[in-house]
C-alpha cells in the first residue's frame, strides 16, 4: 500500500494531508531469511465527526531495499510493497462502489457486481463469472429483453432503433469474450476459466461504467429537468 501525502477519506470525502503517527499507522513484519513481508496500514479520517479507518494489508516478497537495514526502517512510509502474494483493503468492507447502490440500481443487480468485486482478489475466473452474469441481468432489466443466451441478447441489441452505441456493444461482448467457457457437467453450473486478473478487472470497469450509465445517470436527469421545471414555472409566473 503506498502512502500518498494526500488523501481522501471514502466515507465522508474529507481530503486531509497525511501525517505519520497522527492520522497514518503502518507496520512492516517481515523475515529477510524466508523472504516474506506483511504490511499494514491504518489511515484515521482527521474530520472530527467521521474519525473512521482505512486497513489495509499486502504480502508479498521482502523489499531488498530493506535488507540489512535496522528494525526501524520498516516503518518506512510511503513504501509499496508489491503484494504479489496479496493486496486488499479490509476496511472499507472490500467491494462494489457504494455510490452505485443508489435506490435506480435493482438489488439483485449490484449485488452481483458487489460480490464479483469482493471475489476479484481472490479469484478471477469466478468474479467474471459473477460479473457476466450481472451483465446479463443488467441487458434484461435496461432493455426488457426475455432471457437467452449473452451472445444473443448482445446480437439483439445490434439490432434496436434507435440504434445503441457501438462503444456499448463491444463493451458487453468484451464481456461475454473474457474466459473460456467451462460447464460442470453434473450440475449444468457454468463458469469461465483462464482469466488473468486485469481482465477481471476490465470487466468491473465495464460494469461500474454501464451501471452509472443505464441506471444512476438518467435519474439525475429526471431530478435536474424538474428543478429546471420549477424555474421556468417560477419566470412564467413572474411575467404574468
Ligand atoms: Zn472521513
Amino acid at each position: 500500500m503506498k502512502i500518498d501525502q494526500r488523501r481522501r477519506c471514502p466515507y465522508c470525502g474529507y481530503t486531509y494531508r497525511t501525517e505519520v503517527g497522527r492520522n497514518v499507522f503502518a507496520h512492516l513484519l517481515g523475515d529477510p531469511g524466508s523472504n516474506v513481508a506483511v504490511h499494514s496500514v491504518i489511515f484515521v479520517c482527521p474530520h472530527i465527526e467521521c474519525a473512521k479507518a482505512e486497513v489495509f494489508v499486502d504480502a508479498g516478497t521482502f523489499p531488498a531495499a530493506l535488507r540489512g537495514r535496522p528494525e526501524e526502517d520498516r516503518q518506512t512510509f510511503g513504501y509499496d510493497l508489491p503484494g504479489e502474494y496479496f493486496k486488499s483493503r479490509l476496511l472499507p468492507a472490500f467491494g462494489g462502489k457504494p455510490e452505485l447502490q443508489t435506490a435506480t440500481v435493482p438489488d439483485t443487480i449490484y449485488r452481483d457486481y458487489d460480490e464479483a468485486c469482493k471475489l476479484l482478489p481472490v479469484s478471477a475466473s469466478a468474479s467474471v463469472t459473477m460479473a457476466r452474469r450481472c451483465a446479463q441481468k443488467m441487458i434484461r432489466a435496461k432493455f426488457r429483453l426475455k432471457p437467452g443466451k449473452l451472445l444473443n441478447e448482445i446480437k439483439t441489441l445490434g439490432t434496436f432503433s434507435p440504434p445503441i452505441q457501438q462503444e456499448i456493444i463491444d463493451a458487453l461482448d468484451s464481456i461475454r469474450r473474457t474466459g473460456k467457457f467451462r460447464a460442470l457437467p453434473e450440475d449444468d453450473v457454468k463458469v469461465v476459466s483462464d482469466v488473468t486478473p486485469e481482465a477481471a478487472r476490465h470487466v468491473i470497469d465495464i460494469i461500474e461504467i454501464l451501471l452509472y450509465d443505464w441506471f444512476v445517470a438518467p435519474e439525475l436527469h429526471n431530478e435536474r429537468i424538474t428543478a429546471l421545471q420549477l424555474i421556468l414555472n417560477r419566470k412564467y409566473s413572474e411575467e404574468r
